[in-house]
């Protein structure tokens, strides 16, 4: 932070009023009311505030021209320290101290009024803001739900909303007013938007009740909208939903909520997905997996299985002979297909091996004759778990 008389703008020989006069102009210029998200308009705030609380005392004014800001470290208070005004409430004390005292105003919002609505802040308020206008608002955003099949979130797909927004009445251009003339600046609020209560030391503001914070009422309101400035319309909405797609996901459509107000953006529009599930395939992250039942010989003597793939193919898979039950196969890239990128998840099969029922005369014969050519070598972990138990009952 550089001298407190090049914050405030002003010479070494500057009368108190001068000062007052200086700090005023810039602490209405970076007020925070008026410069809302704006850290560097907080700090020159913080900054034109500190310098003016030590200019403004003769005392340490006294100590700050013959010492610097080392000076100030006996004083007690806010400008005591020479590390700056540390936080806004400091600073906001400051400036109502300086505004407070105006010609014995103790409060209520004639002070503000004054100065902001009156142009008190000289050049003041075009920063920023756009104007200053404070009743700019975003319209409504919404939400919508929808649902689309297991297939479609795989491939995407485009689809049609029917919405209700609030769209700007083509009739008064969104001014809710019949013509100029049908609006009049808020007398209460003098077109701020905002009224300001002084309690102690600290402003509150809040939205004008007289206006709604609009900084204006309309008088003579437009017929089409009666005065809202918007009217209903029913939208035909197309969103593509891209491929890949999950229960859960959400899509901004920036654009697509209600119309603002005052001048403000267009609301958005969230769609809400939710993904029918499949008859045979689950979803796992990218991957999908799916159950593969196969008879007890095609497990043991090895087989080829077409497998259906969300791709519009089937997949061949080829079983090796001995396949037990429960093993997967992955079969890459066969996935859905990652939301964000280029990659894709794999499809995942699962072998189920059904063991036969209903058996024939014949077959029960031609089983049994193979168990009896069964040995341990066909089976091995029936032999290692035989062999596990053997000491338990022996
Ligand atoms: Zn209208
Ligand atoms: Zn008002």
């Amino acid at each position: 932070m550089s001298d407190y008389y090049e914050i405030l703008e002003v010479p070494k020989t500057a009368s108190q009023e001068d000062i007052k006069k200086a700090y005023r102009k810039k602490a209405l210029l970076y007020h925070p009311d008026r410069n809302q998200g704006n850290p560097e308009a907080e700090k020159k705030f913080k900054d034109v505030s500190e310098a003016y609380e030590v200019l403004s005392d003769e005392q340490k004014r006294a100590a700050y021209d013959r010492f610097g800001k080392e000076g100030m470290n006996g004083f007690a208070g806010a400008g005591g320290g020479h590390h700056g005004f540390s936080s806004m409430d400091e600073a906001l004390r400051t400036f109502m101290g300086a505004f407070g005292g105006q010609g014995g105003h103790g409060g209520g919002d004639s002070v503000f009024e004054n100065l902001f609505g009156f142009g008190g802040g000289g050049s003041g308020f075009d920063g920023g803001m756009g104007g200053g206008r404070s009743h700019a608002r975003q319209g409504a955003s919404k939400r919508v739900n929808m649902t689309v099949s297991f297939d479609e979130a795989a491939k995407g797909v485009d689809k049609e909303l029917n919405i209700t927004n609030y769209v700007s009445c083509d009739t008064c251009k969104g001014k809710g007013a019949k013509d100029a003339k049908g609006i009049k600046r808020c007398s209460r609020c003098h077109g701020k938007g905002q009224v300001f209560e002084q309690r102690g030391f600290f402003s509150m503001s809040m939205p004008c009740p007289d206006c709604h914070g609009e900084g204006q009422v309309i008088t003579d309101p437009c017929p089409e909208c009666k005065g809202e400035g918007a009217v209903k319309k029913k939208q035909h909405v197309k969103v593509h939903i891209p491929a890949g797609v999950d229960n859960g996901m959400r899509l901004k459509m920036s654009g697509y909520g209600d119309a603002g107000h005052g001048g403000g953006p267009k609301g958005d529009l969230y769609v809400f997905i939710t993904v029918e599930p499949h008859k045979v395939f689950e979803r796992e992250g990218n991957d999908i997996l799916v159950d593969l039942p196969i008879s007890f010989s095609e497990a043991a003597l090895g087989c080829k299985k077409e497998v259906p793939s969300l791709l519009n193919h089937t997949c061949l898979l080829t079983v090796p002979e001995g396949t037990q039950n429960g093993k997967t196969f992955r079969i890459r890239g066969e996935g859905f297909p990652s939301v964000h990128g280029q990659s894709r998840g794999d499809l995942l099969v699962k072998i189920f091996v059904e063991t036969p029922t209903h058996l024939s005369a014949k077959q029960k014969k031609l089983l049994e004759e193979f168990s009896s050519l069964e040995g341990p070598a066909n089976l091995p972990k029936k032999k290692s778990f035989v062999d596990a138990i053997k000491g338990i009952f022996c």
